[in-house]
């Protein structure tokens, strides 16, 4: 009997959250007792999880949710996961949970509250499965995503189908609205899945755009 920690990365629109609520499902069908959690910070869904399915609009639709609570810093996380009432522990969006300022560690106040809880319950069947982008719109690594990546057990890595090419290798959360800001809320307006080849760089983008204004202006 050992704690075991459950990564479930990749891209927007791949299928992140479904798959977690589909292990949450497994897992109540067991009788497994679950919390969720999700940081304050996604302000899409208040109070839950949602998974989102793209519609014949070229928007979003959710297509299924469980409740969850929203933490906004390590005081949140202690007092929700206190007792061991739980079997199992879920966190979806996870890239949001901010690193510190300077960066002391590829963990930040989420990870390390994660690490202590392994920790802490490491001779039980405790289960903690998390879900995020490990990779910002930037090909950046993307908050505490890939500092937990180093500490998991195990590692989903989905892909979702490329928005210019429809390959099935979709690898990137491609910001298709200006802006440098790591941290931008979207959906389908604002970000595209794009494969390694059909990406471009935010750097590229911005060169490609001067030229351009070089060629109109003369
Ligand atoms: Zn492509």
């Amino acid at each position: 009997m050992s704690a075991r920690l459950e990564l479930i990365v990749g891209p927007m629109f791949a299928g992140k959250t479904e798959r977690l609520i589909a292990k949450l499902h497994r897992a109540q069908y067991a009788r497994k007792r679950v919390r969720i959690l999700k940081p304050a910070f996604d302000t899409r869904t208040q109070g839950s999880i949602a998974s989102r399915a793209v519609n014949a609009d070229g928007g979003t639709e959710i297509t299924a949710t469980l409740p969850a609570v929203r933490l906004r810093h390590a005081g949140d996380f202690a007092r929700h996961t206190q007792g061991d009432d739980y079997d199992v522990l879920a966190v979806d969006e996870a890239h949001f949970f901010p690193l510190d300022e300077p960066a002391g560690d590829l963990l930040g106040w989420f990870g390390r509250c994660v690490r202590d809880l392994l920790r802490a319950r490491a001779k039980s069947d405790l289960r903690i499965i998390i879900a995020g982008l490990e990779l910002d719109f930037a090909e950046a690594p993307f908050g505490p995503v890939p500092g937990l990546m180093a500490l998991a057990d195990s590692i989903e890595k989905l892909t979702g189908v490329c928005m210019i090419c429809g390959s099935d290798a979709g690898y990137i959360s491609h910001r298709i609205v200006p802006g440098d800001a790591q941290l931008v809320v979207g959906d389908t307006g604002e970000y595209q899945v794009r494969c390694r080849a059909c990406y471009e760089p935010p750097a590229q983008r911005g060169r490609a755009a001067l030229v351009e204004v070089k060629k109109a202006v003369g």
